[in-house]
């Protein structure tokens, strides 16, 4: 490609609209633009990277046995009627109604579609397993939808889905998955994990979410430093606490702490640490309200409260709404005699002679003991893991880390195969339920995630197998005939090897084309300047650590074109791996 035919339009300033880095760098560097909110035009260079990681989605899932097909973007509202999904899925469904007012949707997932084509060609265990996959653009209308191809409303995902004769199949089939995630964000050189991930109220599944690591990202993990225990913090659990400690139970003791509604300062008028102290949180869980409890040093973990209730959706009270439930302004609420229903974390079970808020404005209670003085209607684990906690599995200690989430599959059962009569017949002929599994991959959001792990203050550091050109020829003297035949050499030698590459030829200041091929990030830089009048040299630089070296001018396409390959052999996977 030669950039002076190129639509590659970089831009020398950040765009203002734009707050995380890899929204920056994908406008300044020439790959996105916006259309609308969360919709965005992928420029060649974009579309380039994007076709670079389908090609490695596709590779993988197609060596895992699963077969690619498209289905339609428009779905009609009866199949989601008949999951129960077109009232439960929320707002980011896109409905709307055709010319002959059939109500419609644009496509978010495609659970009903496949299920309702395999229960209309599948009928027998003979032709399972079955493992469907597609590369499809998606439409969410996210409430918040930012930072740019991360959350957009308009994205394109791999979305998979498999169809299993027996639990067992369906287990081996999402180890297949598994596995083959593992492949691709390898293949992709991206630093991840797998982590476990919550299910919802989806009872006996499981699910993994895959994780780019970068600190910019939107969820916490919690990652065990010595076994492989790693979950999202949605999920994730510690070790359980010891039995309560034995000893007297003292009496309840009012106190007055005027003003003191935060538990900081609770515990510094009282000369208590905040783990002597008791949280009393009020939240709507489906507008009705729970009183959660945990330990002062703690926090709620929103999804864990939300699965116990079995709650569509749970939210924190208002002050305002607190108090109008309570009569009690917040940071005063305690559980002794509190007239919500109430549910306790694991930790506040075992506490003993503690603090928690009496009421009443200006006072907290000394010396509250659960079970003596109230009784929480559940006690389960509600609450955030810190990094002072233990790992569930090893005991050993926790590490938080952030990531973005790029990758989830999630073993589905009889779900939508129940509720959509999906049914084949086994080998004595009885009919049952597909059991199924479904595997999805934001490969548009893979690109901005990849960004987010790897840039400088110049630009993308574009991983080697997902970069949209490999390597960049700068022609530094456009209107100087060898310095030009050198470079179109390059360029045309390289070409003929098979790799993509760009040819700066524009007529432009040296500075500029050693900036925009930083700002894209293509990983090998070749320059070809005076060093080839005056040495016969060409320049080669290394877009990730900078290592530069010359080379000659008669050696400079193989030696490059050895340098490209090392560098691709590194994220190959074997056969057999
Ligand atoms: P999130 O929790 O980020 O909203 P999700 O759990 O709703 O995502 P899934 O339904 O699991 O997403 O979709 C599969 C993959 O699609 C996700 O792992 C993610 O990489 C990607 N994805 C989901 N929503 C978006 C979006 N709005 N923009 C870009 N990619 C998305
Ligand atoms: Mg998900």
């Amino acid at each position: 490609m030669r950039f002076s035919h190129l639509l590659l339009p970089t831009l020398k300033e950040t765009p203002t609209e734009a707050e995380v880095v890899s929204h920056q760098l994908l406008l300044r560097a020439g790959f996105i633009r916006k259309l609308t909110t969360g919709i965005y035009i992928y420029l060649p260079l974009g579309l380039a990277t994007l076709r670079k990681i389908e090609q490695v989605v596709r590779e993988e899932m197609n060596r895992a046995g699963a077969q690619e097909l498209l289905l339609p973007m428009v779905q009609p509202a009866d199949l989601w009627e008949e999951s129960g999904r077109w009232h439960k899925y929320g707002p980011e469904l896109l409905r709307f109604t055709d010319r002959h007012d059939r109500p419609s949707c644009l496509g978010p997932t495609h659970e009903e579609v496949i299920t309702d084509l395999v229960r209309r060609e599948v009928h027998s265990y003979r032709s399972l397993p079955l493992n469907l996959y597609q590369i499809q653009t998606k439409f969410r209308d996210e409430i918040r939808p930012r930072f740019g191809l991360m959350r957009g409303r308009e994205f394109v995902m791999k979305d998979g889905y498999s169809f299993d004769a027996t639990e067992e199949a369906a287990d081996r089939t999402y180890q297949k998955m598994n596995d083959a995630y593992h492949r691709i964000f390898r293949r992709c050189g991206l630093r991840f994990r797998a982590v476990e991930a919550d299910t919802g109220s989806i009872g006996g599944s499981f699910s993994h979410e895959f994780m780019v690591l970068a600190d910019t990202g939107e969820d916490t993990l919690v990652i065990c430093t010595s076994c492989r225990y790693a979950a999202n913090m949605e999920k994730a659990t510690s070790q359980a606490p010891s039995a309560a400690p034995a000893g007297e139970l003292r009496p309840l003791e009012k106190v007055e702490t005027p003003g003191k509604r935060k538990v900081a300062a609770v515990a510094e008028f009282l000369g208590i640490s905040p783990r002597e102290l008791v949280k009393t949180m009020v939240y709507l869980a489906d507008s009705k309200p729970v009183a959660v409890l945990v330990r002062g040093d703690h926090e709620v973990q929103p999804v864990k409260l939300k699965n116990l209730l079995g709650a569509v959706e749970v939210e924190l009270a208002t002050d305002q709404q607190v108090f109008d439930l309570t009569g009690v302004p917040t940071g005063y609420l305690g559980p002794v005699g509190l007239k919500l229903p109430l549910v306790m974390d694991r930790e506040v079970a075992v506490l003993r002679n503690v603090v928690a808020g009496a009421n009443e404005k200006n006072y907290h209670l000394r010396n509250v003991n659960p079970g003596r003085d109230f009784e929480a209607g559940q006690v389960a684990d509600l609450r955030m893991v810190t990094v002072a906690d233990r790992c569930p599995v090893c005991g050993s200690e926790l590490e938080l880390t952030r990531g973005i989430e790029v990758g989830h599959i999630f073993k589905l059962g009889i779900k939508y195969s129940q509720a959509l009569k999906a049914t084949f017949l086994d080998a004595e002929g009885k009919e049952r339920p597909f059991i199924m599994g479904c595997y999805g991959i934001g490969v548009s959001r893979t690109i901005a995630a990849a960004i987010e792990q790897n840039h400088d203050k110049d630009g993308i550091i574009f991983p080697l197998p997902i970069a949209p050109f490999q390597a960049v020829v700068l022609n530094l003297s456009p209107n100087d005939g060898q310095i030009t035949s050198a470079a179109e050499s390059i360029y045309e030698g390289l070409r003929q090897q098979g790799f993509e590459v760009l040819l700066d030829d524009r007529d432009e200041r040296p500075g500029s084309k050693f900036k925009d091929a930083d700002l894209i990030g293509v990983p090998f830089r070749v320059t070809v300047g005076r060093k080839l009048a005056e040495q016969g040299m060409v320049e080669v630089r290394q877009r990730a650590d900078g290592h530069t070296a010359d080379l000659p001018f008669a050696e400079a396409v193989e030696r490059l074109a050895e340098m490209i390959r090392a560098g691709l052999a590194r994220y190959s996977i074997k056969n057999d791996e």
